[in-house]
Order: structure tokens, then C-alpha cells, then sequence
């Protein structure tokens, strides 16, 4: 029974989108570029229990960077180091898809290594103005694998 969910999970993937699967912009975890690492923020950080954490830059929906928690290792919260300092220094990739990427090249994409998570953003071009690119949310590769397997992975 279970290998047949399995089975169907997979076949599943080509047809898929990422934004299927993605945790929307409103449900992440996020920082503001601006933010210093106090303690309190370094407590936030701890207790959302996510290993990465997008940045963003006046919007929310402008991200630009992403901060992974094992960048504080030498963070002392006393110091109030400005978020800026370390994502400038460790200048870790954004890796950016379109909402229409199928499951199995975003798996693909996932299995090169680059980054296991990736922001996933579409064109708007409804209303007047020009078309620009819109963030909806991010997906990981633990996203596509719930698809594969098709039930939740408690974490930790
Ligand atoms: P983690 O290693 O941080 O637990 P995973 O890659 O295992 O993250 O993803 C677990 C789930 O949490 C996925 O559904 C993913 O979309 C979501 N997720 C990952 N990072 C964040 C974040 N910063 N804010 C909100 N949701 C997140």
C-alpha cells in the first residue's frame, strides 16, 4: 500500500508545480537586513527552528539573502552584530525558480547541491503597470520529497 503511495507520488512530480508545494511568502519565517543580532532576535531565530531563514530588504517580498543558522556559530548576542556584517560576509547564493517549475526538475535542480531551498516567483502582470516579478514563497527539497513519499515529515 504504502510503496504504491510512493509509486504514484513519483509519477505525480512531472505533472506538479512548485506551486503546489511551497510555504507561501505570509507563512515564512523571515529577517529584516536591518535587524541586529540581539539577543532577543538570536532567541526568535532559535525558536522558529529553521536552518535557513530568508532576508529581506524594506518588503517582504524583496528578498536578499539568506541567512542559514549555522552562520551565528560565532555570534555573540552581547555584541549586536548587525544581520548585514554576517550576510555579507558568508554571501550565501539565492537560488530563485518560477512557480510553474515542475517537481521533477526542481528535484533535479535540488540533487546539484547548489542550495535545498529556493524562492519561487511568477510574473505579474495583471493590473496596469508593467509586469515584475512577484515572490510568492519559498520550497525546499523536503517540500518535494513530502510529494514523493505523500505525508508530512514531523521535524525534530
Ligand atoms: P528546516 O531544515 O529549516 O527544518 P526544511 O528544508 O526541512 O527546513 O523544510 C521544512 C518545511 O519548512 C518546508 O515545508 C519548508 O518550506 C518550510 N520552511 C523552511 N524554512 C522556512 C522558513 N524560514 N520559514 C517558514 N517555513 C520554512
Amino acid at each position: 500500500k504504502e510503496e504504491l503511495n510512493i509509486i504514484q507520488g513519483a509519477l505525480e512530480l512531472r505533472t506538479k508545480t512548485v506551486e503546489d508545494v511551497l510555504t507561501p511568502l505570509q507563512d515564512c519565517f523571515m529577517l529584516s537586513l536591518d535587524a541586529l543580532l540581539d539577543f532577543s532576535t538570536m532567541s526568535d531565530i532559535m525558536q522558529s527552528g529553521y536552518t535557513r531563514i530568508p532576508v529581506y530588504e524594506n518588503a517582504l517580498s524583496n528578498i536578499v539573502d539568506i541567512l542559514f543558522v549555522k552562520d551565528l556559530a560565532f555570534v555573540d548576542p552581547d555584541d549586536c552584530t548587525p544581520l548585514k556584517t554576517i550576510t555579507q560576509f558568508y554571501k550565501h547564493p539565492l537560488h530563485c525558480v518560477f512557480h510553474d517549475t515542475k517537481l521533477d526538475a526542481m528535484l533535479e535542480e535540488f540533487k546539484k547541491g547548489k542550495s535545498h531551498l529556493a524562492i519561487v516567483q511568477r510574473v505579474n502582470n495583471e493590473g496596469e503597470g508593467d509586469p515584475f516579478y512577484e515572490v510568492m514563497g519559498i520550497v525546499t527539497l523536503e517540500d518535494v520529497i513530502e510529494e514523493i513519499i505523500k505525508s508530512e515529515i514531523l521535524d525534530e
